[in-house]
């Protein structure tokens, strides 16, 4: 991101934001059928709502505050489920303790479901979750870029994530998910998405758009094209990059074609 470029590298940083691949088993496009089995295996009512945070078990990624918002929509629309998903990694005691006070959070709540690696959730498990919500959740209260972000916007599902990091890059406000900054907030969000779906649907449509244009892999070839070009101060980038002296060196640029187009 721009604001992490320390001061006093004008002109000599590009910013490349990272990339989902579209075709990896975690993105791959997953029958409505094939998602809804996977879920069911893990207990899910695939006839009922339902929303899904991906996430390790950390507090920066907020899941008590998710059930917090869970239970508020659930006064609302009492059929809704949820779905917290997370990695955990061995060697993490303080991950396993946030596990551990995430279920006793839930407090034994049948239609929370929280589910680990250790329960034989990997990347088709993590797609067919992602592919199967109604709304996906990313309650981060700090957050990188947020590849999770990417994941669900690409399956064309309502989204709703915490307004830091990375996350305002991927989302528009209310045109492609919602930004929210507490957990009021989150749960009145859900409410009206789970309420109307065809807002849902039009959220989900504008998401994956953007996504497909700027989060997929094939964009860094893009990215390349305009950093090589810039360079060799050719393209569309150079006029952009090049200042002062160091443009005074380059050789003038002959006609060239927009290798971004
Ligand atoms: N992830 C996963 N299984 C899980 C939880 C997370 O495969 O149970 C993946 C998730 O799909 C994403 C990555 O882990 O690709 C997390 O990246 P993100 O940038 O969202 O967050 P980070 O964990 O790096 O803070």
């Amino acid at each position: 991101m721009e604001q992490y470029v320390p001061s006093g590298m004008g002109g000599t940083v590009n910013v490349v934001p990272p990339a989902i691949d579209p075709l990896a088993p975690k993105n791959m496009a997953l029958s409505p059928d094939d998602a809804a089995y996977v879920c069911k295996q893990f207990g899910v009512d695939v006839d009922r709502p339902l929303m899904v945070q991906v996430s390790r078990f950390d507090p920066w990624k907020d899941p008590l505050g998710v059930i917090d918002a869970y239970r508020m929509a659930k006064e609302e629309v009492p059929e809704v489920q949820l779905a917290l998903v997370g990695s955990m990694a061995s060697d993490d005691p303080e991950g396993w303790d946030f596990y551990n006070a995430t279920i006793a959070h839930a407090g034994g709540d049948p239609d929370i479901h929280i589910l680990n690696n250790f329960n034989n959730v990997g990347s088709i498990e993590v797609n067919a979750f992602q592919s199967q919500a109604d709304v996906v959740i990313q309650k981060s209260t700090r957050e990188g870029f947020g590849l999770t972000v990417a994941e669900a916007l690409w399956k064309g599902r309502p989204f709703i994530g915490g307004n830091v990091g990375g996350i305002p890059l991927q989302v528009k406000q209310g045109i492609s998910g919602y930004l929210v900054d507490s957990v009021e907030e989150c749960a009145a969000r859900t409410v009206d998405v789970l309420r109307d779906p065809a807002l849902g649907k039009a959220l989900g449509k504008r998401g994956k758009e953007h996504v497909r244009r700027h989060f997929l892999t094939p964009r860094y070839l893009r990215d390349y094209l305009r950093i090589f070009g810039a360079l060799l101060g050719v393209g569309p980038a150079a006029a952009a990059a090049s200042d002062g002296a160091a443009a005074a060196a380059r050789p003038t640029p002959t006609a060239t074609p927009d290798p971004t187009t």
